[in-house]
């Protein structure tokens, strides 16, 4: 039995996240609305309607044209795509055909275990949406709130070998999309949305088989399950001696079943011509200037700097830099601790992320700055608080947006490194707990926590503990 390999393309569809629609003045995003209450004539189709093209749209899709190393193209076209489903009330889509905005393309995706797959996309276009179809109570209901929301196709070459390969490209092109800005990506709400071409091949092999187009995933998960679930039947169904058949399937993720839709139609049925309503798309040079000019460095680009730059091991940066705001949260408060970038990745790592996370705002909103985060750090570095004092103070500020030295202050947390005042309440803990003197003077000396323990908590926490074991182990001798 020969060893197979899958061979997968994903298409993406990413709604931008522009204030109104592609083609006319509706609110963009109806996600909290109720249905069929952001519509006009001209996003539900009625005769006589002109569409206007929205210029955000242009630029997003230019950006994002950018981001993946395409080529943005100067002139390009918008084609009626024609089918006719209940949701599409015009009866066809405008969409761009053979003069897309983008060309050629690609994006890198570094893998876990180290190698990196380089994705390439073929074109970049952008498109109106179709509405809502639900099936209800044994009635079909549809919300043409999505009809015009704006969107962009990308459609990846058949570049992916594996089902995790394809979660891995999702995750980066998702991490990408919210770091230039462009969309909230979110698969739940269908911001972000994936079709799967799957075929299987003998391992080593160059020629594609016949695939399959597995539609309505809505997770990163999913897409994952169900492609794996796909290339599992198609070994299955070869080892058999079956032909793989151009089938669309449907994922149903409750039960993990694959069913067949359709056999897949061909473009050809699609009839595409021209847009008459609407002119060419140019783009001249100064307008290009001015969209690239908003390309942000990417977040690959920036991972691989953090680890050259600041030494930082791949696992620190790869979290450093999966969300933007973090990532330059994390170079303000390097540059404002000026001292090591490593010390201040632990810091935000550990303890500062888990406040993100449990607050669920960005770390741009934290009360707790980057300057804070570097003074608090600060403050332990020379010994003026402990490190838990230290780690209570990014709460504190947090809650009161007061400095750190000030809370510091008037709450009275200097740590306690007085010699004579240790010694002091060491003695005082001593006097008080005669039996564990004794167990710890008979050899039991794993005591020594316990005692340490104890003074921290009549110092409040304050004191240093490293001199109040000192002391103690001098005491207790
Ligand atoms: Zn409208």
């Amino acid at each position: 039995m020969p060893e197979y390999e899958a061979v997968i393309g994903l298409e993406t569809h990413i709604q931008l996240n522009t204030n109104t629609k592609i083609f006319c003045s509706c609110k963009a995003d109806s996600w909290n609305d109720p249905p069929n209450t952001n519509i006009c004539p001209v996003c539900t189709g009625l005769p006589g309607v002109l569409p206007v093209l929205n210029q955000a749209v242009v630029e997003k899709g230019a950006l994002l044209a950018a981001a993946m190393h395409a080529e943005i193209q100067l002139v390009s076209y918008f084609d009626r795509k024609n089918y006719f489903y209940p949701d599409l009330p015009k009866g066809y889509q405008i969409s761009q055909y053979d003069m897309p905005l983008g060309r050629g393309g690609y994006l890198d995706v570094p893998m876990p275990d180290g190698y990196t797959r380089r994705v390439s996309i073929h074109k970049l276009h952008i498109e109106e949406d179709a509405g809502k179809t639900k099936n209800e109570n044994g009635q079909r209901l549809i919300d043409f709130n999505r009809c015009g929301v704006p969107l962009v196709e990308m459609v990846t070459g058949p570049d992916l070998r594996t089902a995790d390969e394809a979660a891995q490209y999702l995750i980066r092109l998702r991490q990408l999309l919210r770091w230039i800005g462009i969309s909230e990506a979110d698969m739940e709400k269908a911001h972000l949305r994936c079709d799967a071409n799957v075929s299987i091949r003998p391992k080593g092999a160059d020629y594609l088989n016949p695939k399959t187009e597995i539609k309505n995933v809505n997770s990163i998960v999913a897409v994952r399950d169900a492609i794996q679930t796909e290339f599992e039947r198609q070994v299955r169904e070869v080892e058999a001696g079956h032909r793989i058949e151009a089938w669309t399937l449907d994922w149903d993720e409750d039960s993990g079943v694959l069913r067949k839709m359709r056999s897949k139609e061909t473009e050809n049925d699609y009839r595409y011509f021209r847009e008459p309503d609407l002119l060419p798309v140019r783009i001249n040079e100064a307008w290009k200037q001015e969209i690239l000019a908003q390309l942000p460095e990417l977040p690959l680009e920036r991972r691989a700097r953090f680890m050259q730059d600041y030494g930082l091991p791949e696992y620190d940066a790869d979290i450093l830099t999966a969300e933007r705001s973090l990532s330059d949260y994390f170079e303000e408060a390097v540059k404002a601790y000026d001292g090591d970038p490593k010390r201040v990745s632990n810091w935000l790592m550990n303890d500062v992320l888990r406040m993100i996370n449990e607050s669920g705002v960005q770390a741009r909103d934290l009360k707790l700055t980057p300057e804070y985060l570097a003074e608090i750090i600060k403050l332990v570095d020379s010994g003026s608080v402990n490190t838990s004092t230290g780690k209570s103070l990014l709460s504190k500020v947090e809650e009161s947006g007061r400095a750190p030295a000030e809370i510091v202050q008037s709450e009275g947390l200097a740590q306690v490194s007085d010699q004579g005042a240790i010694q002091s309440v060491c003695a005082q803990v001593i006097s008080e707990n005669p039996e564990q003197v004794a167990a710890y003077q008979g050899g039991k000396l794993g005591l020594i926590g316990w005692f340490v323990g104890q003074v921290m908590r009549k110092t409040r926490g304050k004191a240093d503990p490293q001199l109040v074991r000192a002391a103690l182990e001098e005491m207790l001798k």
